[in-house]
Order: C-alpha cells, then structure tokens, then sequence
C-alpha cells in the first residue's frame, strides 16, 4: 500500500492496536518501548528498539529507521522531536511535535483551549503548592475543587478532589513533587467523548458522540452513541471539531467532555492519539480509529463517511478488561463469556494481569442499545441471554 515505515513512540496496547490496522494494509511499523511490550508482540517483522519514549537518544534511534514518526502517548520528550523535524526535513512528524507539546502539559493544554475560545473548566496555576496557596485556590474556585498534576498523568493518577479545606494536607501529600494545576470541579451528569481524525490539509472529521462511565477514575464502560438528545450529540461533535482544529499536524485525537445539567459542554482533556473511548470504533465504524490515523499520517485516501457507524442500526458498547483487584488473571473468565455472546469481539493486549491494570477491552455490537445492554448483563453478570 505504502512503502514509507511508521515509527510509534510508545508500545502499549494502543500501539499494538495501529500495528494490526497498518499491517493489515501491508505497512511497515517500528516501535519504541521495553522488550515485549503489546505492540512488540504482534509485529516480527522489523528490528524495534528497545527503549523508551522519554530518552532523546532512544527517539534519535527510532527516527532513523523510519518515515514518519507517531505516538500512542503523549508523555514523549518533545525538544528531540524538534530538533529531529528541523535536522531531517523529510522525517514526518504526527501529530507536531507543538502540539504534542501544548496538550502534554495539561495547563498549558487549557490556556490554548481557552485562547482559542473553546469551553473548559475554570483552571488556576499554581506555581508553588501550599497549604496557603491551596486555600486560595479553594476561596477562588469553591470547594470541592479539582487538584491535578500539570503532567504525567493517565487514569486519574494525578487528580485529588480536594473537598474542603481540611483535606488540603491530604492533597499535597498524594501529589508531591509535581507541577501543579485546580480546576473548578464540573457538576456533570454524563462524560462525553468523540473522535477526531485531522487530515495533513487541517480538515477535521468527527466520529459519533459517545458516552464514558467511569470507575475509580478508569474508563469501565462506553456507549456508542451517547444516550443524550441527538443536539447535544451535534454540539459536542462541533465542540470537539473546532478544538482540534486548533492543533497544527494531521492524526486522530481524542477529545473527553463533561455534559453538565444545564446543557453546558466543557472540554476536559484532549488525546493527541488514539483513545480508550474510540475502541468501539474498530467493530462499529466504517474505518476504525487506528486505521483511520494511519491513513491520516501517511496521507492515504478515506471514503466518505468513514468515521459513521457501519450501518444505521448499528450500537456498541465498549467494556474495558481490567485486572481483578485480588485473583490473578480472572478476567480471563469474562472474556470467555463474552466469546459466547453473538456480536461480542474480545481484544486482549498481551499485558500482565494486574489489578487495575487495562489488559483488553470488549467490543459489543447490536441492532439497538436495549440488545447491547442484555449481552453485557450476560458478560458481566452471568444474566442468561434471551433465546432468540
Ligand atoms: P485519562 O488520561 O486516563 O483519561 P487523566 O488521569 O488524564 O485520565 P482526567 O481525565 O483529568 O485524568 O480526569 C479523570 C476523571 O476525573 C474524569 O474522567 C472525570 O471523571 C474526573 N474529573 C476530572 N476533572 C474534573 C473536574 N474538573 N470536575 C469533575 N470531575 C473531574
Ligand atoms: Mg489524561
Ligand atoms: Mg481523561
């Protein structure tokens, strides 16, 4: 299809997850992450390197065995990637090394945002963490306020609700030694999510609405589409469509939401790559996220309405795979129920079972929502599935 090599800055299951979209259109891919890792796994084809993303000299490696160069994390060092695009001119970089850099700094990320007229929580810097600038912060933005780690962080490890004024040591203590931000917390009764693929010319395409629920901060389920009124599904897609259009480069993004009562739309946070809540995509979409952006970085033809539902009847639900918090590789049991389910596809990323760790995700699809709901009660719960 192409003969150009993808290089991905990372090997976790995401990167795994691109590997099998490209290799399926005959592309080579090269990853760099420690021995082993998902991606690694599932590609023997090349030498990858050994190595991580945050080491300049390991990205210096990677980008010599390929064309362009991606991520599947954001956490990358950002001044190799520069120096890279500006010695190599024909190494391609996606999504830029700018806005890797913008969204990587979650701070940074929302005065963007903001600039650029887009709808975020209330955010307040905080230079230098105390228990009186923290107080300050609670008289500005009220209690319960949301105390985040400006960077590094994934699965709610860098978030603390500091609910009143008592638990400010709490907070300081949870998130010692790293640079700083609060948010306002945002009352919200859903959190929405959508899918964005830019395209090297800056053209934004959205994927449908979807609805994320959340469990100890750590995506548990995600209904495709969003159960919330088709206007508030179009406004979030224009939402989401004008941040990204923000962010020079070309590639998928993620873009998560609070839907708040009144109507209100607020960006949380932007992925800068493939994303937990575009899983459902690889079995209910017309092109799946991860073919979607290998197709966006290499500049490959799309059909119209590839980011639609396969058809228009089609429901999904995604339900993550996480490890049990005290039985070493239970999950394995749910999955097997969902290998008797009809519609029902598992992806298992090659990880360690640890508790809490995301080890696969399932893919549930049906003709309404009411059936994808009766097959994930059976995934969970044992519910017998109605005989047909
Ligand atoms: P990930 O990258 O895995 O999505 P993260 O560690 O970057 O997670 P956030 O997305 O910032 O963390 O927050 C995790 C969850 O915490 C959100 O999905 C939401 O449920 C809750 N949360 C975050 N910010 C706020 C806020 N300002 N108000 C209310 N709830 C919030
Ligand atoms: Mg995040
Ligand atoms: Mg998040």
């Amino acid at each position: 299809m192409d003969s150009r090599t993808i290089g991905i800055l990372g090997g976790g299951q995401l990167g795994r997850m691109i590997v099998e979209a490209a290799n399926r259109l005959n592309i080579k891919t090269v990853i760099l992450d420690a021995p082993n890792s998902p991606a690694k796994q599932i590609n023997a084809t090349v030498q990858h390197i050994d190595g991580s993303f945050a080491v300049p000299a390991d990205i210096e490696k990677i980008a010599k065995l390929c064309d362009v160069l991606t991520v599947e994390i954001e956490h990358v060092n950002v001044p190799t990637l520069k120096k890279l695009a500006k010695e190599n001119p024909n190494l391609k970089i996606y999504p830029s090394p700018e806005t890797i850099e913008l969204i990587q700094d979650k701070y940074t990320q929302k005065l963007h945002l903001i600039k650029n007229g887009i709808s975020v929580a209330q955010s307040v810097d905080i230079p230098e963490a105390n228990e009186q600038s923290l107080c300050e912060v609670g008289e500005k933005l009220g209690f319960p306020y949301v105390l985040k780690s400006r960077t590094l962080a994934y699965d709610g490890r860098g978030n603390f609700v500091v609910e009143k004024k008592e638990s400010i040591p709490d907070a300081l203590e949870a998130l010692a030694n790293r640079p700083l931000y609060a948010e306002k917390f945002a009352p919200f009764v859903k959190e929405l999510a959508v899918m964005i693929v830019r395209s090297i010319d800056g053209t934004v395409y959205s994927y449908p609405t979807v609805e994320t629920i959340h469990q100890d901060n750590i995506c548990h389920l995600c209904y495709a589409p969003a159960r919330v009124p088709d206007t508030i599904q179009l406004k979030a897609q224009i939402l989401a469509e004008s941040a990204i259009k923000s962010f020079p480069g070309c590639g998928i993004f993620g873009v998560e939401m609070f839907y708040l009562e009144d109507g209100e739309l607020l960006i949380n946070e932007i992925a800068p790559r493939p994303h937990n809540s575009g899983h459902y995509t690889i079995d209910a979409c017309v092109t799946s996220q991860f073919e979607a952006h290998v197709r966006a970085v290499l500049d490959l033809p799309m059909p119209n309405n590839f980011t639609s539902f396969s058809t228009s009847n089609t429901n999904a639900i995604m339900l993550n795979v996480l490890g049990d918090q005290n039985i070493k590789n239970k999950e394995l049991e749910t999955c097997k129920r969902a290998l008797e389910t009809p519609g029902a596809s598992v992806y298992l990323y090659g990880k360690e079972s640890r508790p809490k760790r995301k080890l696969g995700h399932i893919n549930i699809i049906g003709s309404s929502m009411d059936e994808c709901e009766r097959r994930l009660e059976y995934i969970l719960n044992e519910k017998p599935l109605p005989v047909p």
